[in-house]
């Protein structure tokens, strides 16, 4: 693939840092286009206040963020704050998050979740990632969005989209989660970690689609090893 870090133990040093450079380099340009064309940073889900980022975020596994944000407008309105939720009936709960699926598991999950926040952290979030994962729900995903969005914390979010896209782009190698998480924060600049979740995440949904990418259409085909279009001839020099 254009960018992997695959096939260099054959080279010597100087055509090993000649490739790297190339790769680098080519990583840039693709970052370079992304800011271009996505250059939105704000989380697609709809929040006043962290823990209902934390909620949302637990809300949206397998479910779209618009149908997450329609949920959470009736489900916030009805508890407003984690004490409230924490003291839910959960049928009720069940029954306002139905839509966006797994909801008797969701139910299960938010309610102990806002119950740990207040016992263990005054109902607040906590900004730390072994906290954050400590509560119910809560993997590496979702303590990364709330990091990345709430706090500020350099954090790479890597969901279905963001799996795939970088996978396909050969920035990752890897359909473990966690692995893709740190060969994305080992091959890109700290200061891109936390958008390209919401680049991916766009490019994922409008282009490089799961099961028909567009290859054809897609801004980034030069550097995509994965293009399904007719190859189009390199220019990043
Ligand atoms: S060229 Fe095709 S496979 Fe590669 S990122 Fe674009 S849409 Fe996805």
């Amino acid at each position: 693939m254009a960018l992997k870090k695959q096939g260099r133990s054959w080279l010597n040093p100087e055509g090993r840092m000649k490739k790297e450079k190339k790769e680098a380099k080519e990583t840039g340009k693709l970052l370079e286009l992304l800011d271009r064309h996505y250059p939105r940073t704000e989380s697609f889900l709809v929040y006043e206040e962290p823990w209902q980022l934390l909620i949302a975020t637990i809300l949206s596994a397998q479910c779209t963020d618009n149908r997450v944000n329609e949920v959470t407008k009736i489900l916030f309105a009805r508890y407003g704050s984690p004490r409230e939720l924490a003291d839910a009936e959960r049928e009720e709960v069940e029954k306002i998050i139905k839509p966006v699926g797994l909801y008797r598991a969701k139910a299960n999950s938010i309610i102990g979740c806002a119950g740990r926040l207040c016992e263990s952290f005054g109902g607040e979030v906590p900004d730390k990632i072994e906290d954050l994962t400590s509560l119910p729900g809560v993997g590496r995903k979702t303590a990364n969005v709330v990091r990345s969005h709430v706090f500020s914390e350099p954090s790479v979010v890597v969901d279905t989209h963001v799996k795939r896209v970088s996978r396909r782009l050969g920035l990752t190698d890897t359909d473990d989660p966690v692995k893709a998480e740190f060969e994305l924060m080992e091959r890109l600049p700290k200061d891109h970690w936390s958008r390209i979740n919401i680049q991916f995440m766009s490019l994922g949904r409008e282009i490089c689609r799961a099961r028909s990418p567009r290859c054809d259409e897609c801004f980034l085909a030069q550097y995509c090893d994965s293009c399904r279009a007719p190859r189009i001839e390199k220019t990043c020099h």
